[in-house]
């Protein structure tokens, strides 16, 4: 047997059309231009890269996009300040502040200064929260789109046994509530649990969001699983240059999943689009106009 594999490319560049159709209609009928700011403080260049593809995808939506650049060595109350401007902003409806921040500055604190209504990276307490107790949500990109991904091989979760492998709260906690919202029976693991593979074995759906190169093994999953690789790990290559793996041993689960995300070109595709989607809704939110249609 051999995996279906997911193709996060071909299901991203779908979400994104959708983004854009539903951006074209709230500019017609309500005259709204979602707007979309980035700031990135520091010059680290995955960052960068990041933030450059963020900023092309936004405007390619049809949406807004400010960036915003300052060194790394700012100081919290300015960087602070710039948060303040943007929640007072009626153009811009999301906010994102590209994280890692330098040294230095207090992460914590400039995440809590963002408006929750404009939290397009789901990270705000308040919707940390909302997402927690159950209740409607801006939430974190990445694990909705570890879900849409799902999705895409099954209508329904509703019953299924999932491992979320990571407990970090960009990844793991927002992916365990999603999982719950949608009716499946959730695991959450980390580094102090005992027998990760037997608990990976009972798993309908494995979601490894860990860190680790290939550190789920292929004879870990139960047969037919369906495995979404999170994980974004560099191993250098012979040429002095590096390749991206996931902390799923991919050819070994090829083998024996139902289904799984290739890395690159699964999750990471998506984390993006989703992106887009939260900046939609929030500026449909903020305009007290009805969800839309993605
Ligand atoms: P964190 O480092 O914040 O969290 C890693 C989690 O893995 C922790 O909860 C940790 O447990 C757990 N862990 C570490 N070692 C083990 C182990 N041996 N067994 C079981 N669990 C373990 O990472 P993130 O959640 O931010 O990211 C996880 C991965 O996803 C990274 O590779 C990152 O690059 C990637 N990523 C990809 C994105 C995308 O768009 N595709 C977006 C965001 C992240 P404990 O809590 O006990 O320390």
């Amino acid at each position: 047997m051999t995996a279906k594999i997911i193709d996060g490319k071909v299901i991203a560049a779908e979400l994104r059309a959708r983004v854009a159709d539903e951006v074209a209609r709230v500019k017609r009928e309500h005259n709204l231009v979602p707007g979309l700011a980035v700031v990135l403080v520091g010059s680290d260049p995955a960052s960068e890269v990041y933030v450059r593809s963020k900023h092309t995808q936004t405007q390619a939506a049809g949406m807004a996009s400010f960036e915003h650049k300052l060194p790394a060595d700012v100081s919290q109350a300015n960087l602070l300040a710039l948060v303040t401007k943007l929640n007072r902003d009626s153009a811009v409806h999301g906010i994102l502040v590209q994280l890692p921040l330098p040294k230095g500055l207090n992460t914590e604190a400039v995440v809590n200064a963002i408006d929750p209504a404009k939290d397009v990276d789901g990270l705000h307490p308040n919707n940390a929260g909302r997402l927690a107790g159950g209740f409607e949500a801006l939430s974190p990109c990445t694990p909705l789109g570890c879900i849409i991904l799902t999705k895409s091989v099954h209508a329904s979760l509703e019953g299924m046994n999932a491992i979320v492998i990571g407990r970090s709260n960009l990844v793991g906690r927002p992916l365990v509530q999603l999982l719950l919202n949608e009716n499946a029976t959730v695991t959450i693991a980390h580094s102090r649990s005992r027998d990760l593979p037997g608990l990976v074995k009972r798993a309908d759906l494995v979601y490894a969001a860990v860190g680790k190169s290939e550190m789920v093994r292929g004879d870990w999953l139960k047969p037919g699983a369906t495995v979404i690789d999170v994980g974004i790990n560099r191993i250098p290559k012979d040429d002095g240059k590096t390749r991206l793996v996931g902390d799923v041993a991919y050819q070994e689960a090829l083998a024996v999943a139902g289904a799984i995300t290739p890395v690159p070109g699964g999750v990471g595709q998506m984390t993006v689009a989703c992106l887009l989607v939260n900046t939609l809704r929030a500026a449909c939110a903020i305009a007290g106009l009805p969800k839309p249609a993605v």
